[in-house]
């Protein structure tokens, strides 16, 4: 960070796409003149009016925006301290925040002229935001999954074949998730003129961290507007649950330059942080080394190959975290903690007996930790937790751990 921005947590990243030592742009020269290009036009589309007003018209008409804000009165009565606030992203069309983030890039590629959009996704929740909106605009999609997921995710590799997307299964390297970043980083230099490559979380090489974090920003800048309209002030609290960062970075942001904001992010504990990586906390587990064009906290082994992580809630196993968590993390702007599998599964069940809502697994890590935290704080404190997913893709994950028989689910 320069000098100019390092008053700021929100002015990043630097002109290389650097939150400190985190992030950059770790591609093939092949790639570097398509980084560039993606770089200018995100530039000139943040500083045109009219985009944001096509963005505006998507969030509220076809994503249903501005999400509700949610006192949750039953949870904060059982916890017995600190105001629960839920920001209800799993409202949005598709059923989570990711979709945010995708009509933004797919509004940039039809910028650029690019008619073939690629992506890769691990749990399927990316591609099935990324079909949908390439569905709605005419756009070709090509969706590149690790074969196993393609076995352990079929309804959603159903439901973005139903959208028309192209799902090719990576059967290259371990056929996992980073295997399916890298076919997909190939084809994008392969089909240069007319594919675009959206990303969805915050990650890869720059500006894709930023980019996606912007589009994701819409998640605070709401939240902040509402709970002043509410409670006439800051929360003090935000809280989200971490997989590669973006439904978190978005809550994060707007708060990032009020220092009296706790900002905590929940990665996936699994089965427990320790020497087993039978989790996905690359922060709280990892250590920095380079993936997805950028630098950043990972899960490794010695020798630096990265490692598959583990949770119950598969859209929480990216094997890195995003490059401006790390900063914020080593700047202690940020505290990041994690949540196990078990703990999860308690705060998901507590949430649809309480509210009403069934939440995926992944938000239902960071209620977990609200769960552990919410009693030991005063009543006056206000906790703004992001709803960001709901759970009925996860109704039958949950019924097995509980051991219940759901028809025929799979
Ligand atoms: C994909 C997904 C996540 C993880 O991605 P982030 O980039 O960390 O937000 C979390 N929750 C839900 C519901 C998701 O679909």
């Amino acid at each position: 960070m320069n000098q100019t921005i390092m008053n700021s947590f929100t002015a990043g990243p630097d002109e290389n796409g650097c939150f400190g030592k985190f992030g950059g742009r770790f591609v093939s020269e092949t790639l570097m003149p398509l980084i560039l290009e993606l770089e200018a036009e995100y530039s000139r589309a943040k500083d045109d009016p009219g985009f944001w007003n096509q963005m505006d018209y998507l969030w509220k008409h076809y994503v249903g925006r501005p999400s509700p804000i949610y006192f949750a009165a039953r949870l904060t009565e059982r916890f017995g301290g600190a105001k629960i606030y839920l920001k209800r992203d799993e409202l949005n069309h598709t059923g989570a925040h990711k979709i945010n983030n995708v009509l933004g890039q797919i509004l940039l590629a039809m910028r650029m002229g690019k008619t073939r959009i690629i992506a890769e996704t691990g749990a399927g929740q990316h591609g099935v935001a990324t079909a949908t909106a390439c569905a709605k605009f005419g756009l070709k999609c090509v969706v590149y999954m690790g074969e196993h997921d393609v076995e352990r995710q079929a309804p959603n590799v159903f439901r973005m074949k139903l959208l028309g997307a192209e799902v090719v299964p990576v059967t290259s390297g371990r056929g996992t998730l980073k295997d399916a970043m890298n076919d997909a980083l190939r084809d994008w230099v392969t089909n240069v003129r007319d594919t675009f490559y959206c990303i969805g979380t915050v990650a890869g090489p720059h500006p894709y961290p930023a980019m996606v974090r912007d589009f994701q920003s819409i998640i605070g800048k709401e939240a902040k507007a509402q709970l002043a309209e509410i409670e006439g002030r800051l929360p003090d609290i935000v809280i989200a649950c971490i997989g590669g960062g973006s439904n978190a970075m978005g809550l994060f942001h707007p708060f990032l330059d009020d220092p009296e904001v706790r900002v905590i992010g929940v990665e996936a504990g699994g089965k427990g942080v320790d020497e087993r990586v039978e989790h996905c906390a690359s922060l709280t587990g990892g250590r920095p080394g380079v993936l997805h064009g950028n630098r950043t906290y990972l899960l490794q082994d010695d020798d630096g190959q990265i490692l598959e992580g583990y949770s119950i809630s598969a859209g929480l196993d990216y094997p890195g975290i995003g490059p401006e968590h790390s900063w914020l993390y080593e700047a202690g702007r940020a505290e990041y903690v994690s949540v196990t599998d078990d703990e999860a599964l308690d705060a998901f069940q507590l949430c649809c007996e309480l509210e009403g809502i069934i939440p995926a697994l992944e938000p239902s890590h960071a209620l977990a930790h609200v769960a552990k935290i919410a009693g030991d704080l005063p009543k006056d404190c206000i906790i703004c937790m992001n709803m960001c997913g709901r759970g009925d893709k996860d109704i039958f994950t949950v019924a097995k751990l509980l051991d219940v028989e759901v028809g025929d689910s799979e």
